[in-house]
């Protein structure tokens, strides 16, 4: 089926979901499923030794073998500081876990941009990642500097292909009283977005507030157990580390807000999946990217292929059941070139 066929499905859709996977930020040099653990040991053959993981690691030659290693640096690194701060200052070095650089724009392909106004303009209501890299986080950062830039103004953004696209500003922020009692003086100006991770971060969800559901959460997110995460920006990371008290709950300590690292592996927080089912099941349409459908996907993809509307745009159909869903061939990049248009 050609790419084609999914836009006019959009252009009428009244209520639409993106699910992006790790598949979309594989060409940032993203490692996908267990290659990240996997390459984390290589680089910390003596951190392994310390915690008895180094055999599992060197014997990790099947793709079971390789969940069972991770399954035990995941035990490991829930009651170790040492491991949550080597893996996270490790991630940091990884050129493509720096995300979006102004100096380098132009020869960083530019799909989770794309994905972000999509979103912002309301062709998607919904957006959903499991990837731990921000790199859509980073955008929508550089979307809200442009406009903080201009207050009030359309903030305007150009592609790498030259198209330049403008944002009003009303569809960025919402305008809040400072307090109940100030006058309409007082009014600041509130990003529309914000993250939903875990089960905490579900009752601060306004109305206005459009979520980016980031499902199986991501290192770079410090939270306390009481509170929400504290730290979502990598620009803040080095004010705040791992261990460090939250500056809410000077009693707690902030730990990375990773899912992976949870109950289970590559699965979203209960009360945040069933959440984000509900809003699933009101939409018309639901496009998919980036997902192989298997391993860690399969509670993903077991929802969406009971969708009445799921559209999946990947390089191949993986373990999706080409009776359930559309398929379309395509990469991540594929499918935010057919998107521009509309933008
Ligand atoms: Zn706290």
């Amino acid at each position: 089926m050609p790419l084609e066929e999914l836009i006019p499905q959009l252009e009428f859709a009244q209520n639409a979901a993106l699910l992006l996977g790790a598949g979309i930020s594989y060409d940032w040099g993203i490692p996908i499923g267990y290659r990240l653990p996997m390459n984390f040991g290589k680089h910390n053959p003596k951190l392994l030794h310390k915690h008895h993981l180094y055999d599992l690691w060197e014997t990790a030659n099947t793709r079971a073998a390789e969940e069972r290693y991770t399954k035990a640096l995941v035990n490991a690194f829930r009651s170790s500081e040492v491991l949550q701060s080597a893996l996270l200052q490790w991630m940091n070095k990884q050129p493509a876990m720096l995300g979006y650089n102004p100096e380098i724009k132009s020869k960083q392909p530019d799909d989770h941009l794309i994905f972000d106004i999509a979103w912002l303009k309301g062709i998607f209501n919904h957006l959903i990642t499991t990837n731990w890299d921000f790199i859509l986080e980073s955008y929508l950062y550089y979307i809200y500097w442009e406009a903080y830039a201009n207050p009030f103004m359309p903030t305007h953004l150009q592609l790498n292909n030259g198209v330049e696209i403008e944002i009003d500003y009303a569809l960025l922020f919402f305008n809040d009283l400072l307090n109940e009692t100030e006058t309409e003086d007082e009014l600041m100006s509130t990003p529309r977005w914000d993250i939903i991770a875990r089960d905490v971060d579900l009752p601060r969800q306004k109305a206005e507030l459009h979520p980016l559901w980031k499902i199986h959460g991501s290192p770079f997110f410090l939270a306390c157990p009481l509170c929400s995460g504290v730290n979502r920006w990598k620009l803040e990371i080095d004010k705040l580390d791992i261990g460090d008290p939250c500056p809410s709950h000077p009693d707690h300590t902030l730990g990375p807000e990773i899912v992976f690292w949870d109950e289970q592996i590559d699965h979203a927080p209960r009360q945040v999946w069933e959440a984000l089912q509900a809003e699933l099941s009101k939409t018309d349409i639901v496009v998919v990217c980036g997902f192989s459908g298997s391993g860690g996907d399969e509670y993903i993809r077991s929802v969406l292929e009971s969708h009445p509307n799921t559209w999946l745009v990947n390089p191949d159909i993986g373990a999706w059941n080409p009776k359930s869903i559309n398929y379309i061939k395509g990469t991540g990049t594929d499918l935010a070139k057919a998107l521009s248009p509309l933008l």
